[in-house]
């Protein structure tokens, strides 16, 4: 099937960024076959269908490099016990025992929930890290299933952890693995591991071997906060990032997370070794574990990438807050505004190149057809030259109307087609009171 969509501003992103007003993006299955003037693209598809887009903006769908949709039924939730005031105790009295509580219609509905989410603000491919320690097998096949019947891109992994039982989650996560084999460019999958400190040399070693057979990434939370350096250098002499590499973690494919407290011999290590590192701003900032040192990571080439740690799947907010942190971190406003977007636009394209062997981010002839279509009427002009103007002060906070990925429309007019949302809404809102009350038992 052929579809233009047509009379959008076009925004192609990419190496070769250009702004096409008046624009058309032809889709044919998985794949754009033509882009350019929307006359032209008529005359030249005339029997395509057409979806207008006329007062919109149509951009390369959003992508994630790091989310966590096992968080979602904590929303809302008190909190048992004396607030939590520290990352430690963070993860002690919320999610390490949210993922405990977790059974398998929860676990569904907590990735069902993110997805259309994902959906409505134009994500078309998220890198999670999953845990249910109550459920390990089979989980990940059910987040598989909501994320095929969502129509969007996702790798996936379980977060293997010590904290409950030695090695916990290598059985889930390596049978995954194996299943998704070389991937369809619609699932992919890694290994994941919690964080250094919930992890010992036995378990990692065991990990990072299934990892290397199969020629994927490790995914993993690094120095998220000072917490889990000491941890390292109590226990091993050596900070987080060099026990990782030590132990063969480290790689192009493999992800670390945060990289909050890492030293310059620890950037040097990332870089020496192109492993690429995600930030979390929104996350962090709520965590209040500190901020990432982005500029020192750039300047080593260091491909940073950006993810929401869960919170949200929103990427453009996240970008923002990426924007505004560091310049109020370096308390100079004259940094952040290439930087942050870069992050999101182009690194984390990169990124998922390396997960997916295909290239997203941009919209061009023979590329995956993966789009967000957004309600944007600008009241100033609109180039290659000042776009990223347009995204950090106006696109921020402009409506996402059409999401379409591998080809396929997943929400038209802001109704999600390949969910029915209400229902799934409604049966979680049903099921989180029992999920909060196991919790409150443990
Ligand atoms: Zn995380």
């Amino acid at each position: 099937m052929t579809t233009r969509f047509e009379n959008g501003i076009v925004v192609t992103l990419g190496s070769n960024n250009r702004v096409i007003w008046n624009g058309s993006v032809v889709t044919e299955g998985e794949t754009i076959v033509g882009i350019g003037n929307a006359a032209e693209m008529k005359q030249k598809f005339p029997n395509a269908d057409s979806v207008d887009c006329s007062g919109k903006i149509v951009l390369p769908g959003f992508i994630c490099t790091h989310h966590h949709f096992y968080s979602t039924m904590a929303r809302g939730m008190a909190i048992p016990g004396e607030p939590a005031s520290n990352f430690v105790e963070i993860l002690e009295r919320l999610w390490w025992k949210v993922d405990r509580a977790l059974l398998d219609e929860d676990i569904t509905l907590s990735a069902q929930v993110p997805l259309i989410e994902c959906i409505r603000n134009g994500t078309t491919t998220v890198i999670d890290h999953h845990a249910s320690p109550g459920i390990r097998h089979g989980s990940l096949d059910l987040i598989e299933s909501a994320v095929r019947q969502a129509g969007i891109r996702a790798s996936l992994c379980y977060e293997v952890s010590d904290r409950n039982i030695p090695g916990g989650g290598v059985e889930e996560n390596e049978r995954f693995i194996k299943k998704i084999g070389k991937g369809d460019g619609q699932i992919a999958a890694m290994m994941g591991l919690h964080a250094s400190f919930t992890l010992s040399d036995k378990t990692l070693e065991r990990c990072i071997g299934i990892a290397k057979d199969a020629g994927v990434g490790c995914h993993v939370h690094v120095a998220e906060d000072l917490a889990d350096r000491q941890d390292s250098l109590d226990k091993y002499g050596i900070p987080v990032v060099h026990r990782l590499d030590k132990l063969g973690a480290s790689g192009s494919k493999s992800l670390f997370i945060h990289c909050v407290h890492v030293d310059e011999s620890e950037m040097d290590i990332i870089a020496a070794t192109s492993t690429c590192v995600v930030h979390n701003p929104e996350s962090n900032m709520n965590n209040a574990v500190g901020v990432t040192p982005l500029f020192k990571l750039l300047e080593r080439n260091i491909l940073v990438g950006l993810g929401t740690d869960g919170m949200s799947s929103d990427m453009l907010s996240q970008m923002r807050c990426a924007y505004l942190l560091h310049r109020l971190a370096n308390q100079d406003p004259r940094v952040a505004f290439m930087e942050a977007p870069k992050l999101l636009l182009q690194n984390n394209a990169d990124i998922a190149e390396r997960q997916f062997g295909i290239r997203l981010g941009e919209l061009a002839e023979g590329r995956p057809a993966d789009m967000a279509i957004m309600d944007y009427q600008p009241p100033t002009v609109l180039s290659e030259a000042n776009f990223l103007g347009h995204l950090i002060f106006g696109l921020v906070d402009a409506v996402v109307d059409t999401t379409v990925c591998r080809g396929k429309i997943l929400m038209q007019g802001k109704k999600i087609v390949s969910m029915d949302e209400e229902r799934i809404a409604a049966r979680s809102r049903e099921l989180a009171p029992l999920m909060w009350q196991r919790l409150a038992a443990l």
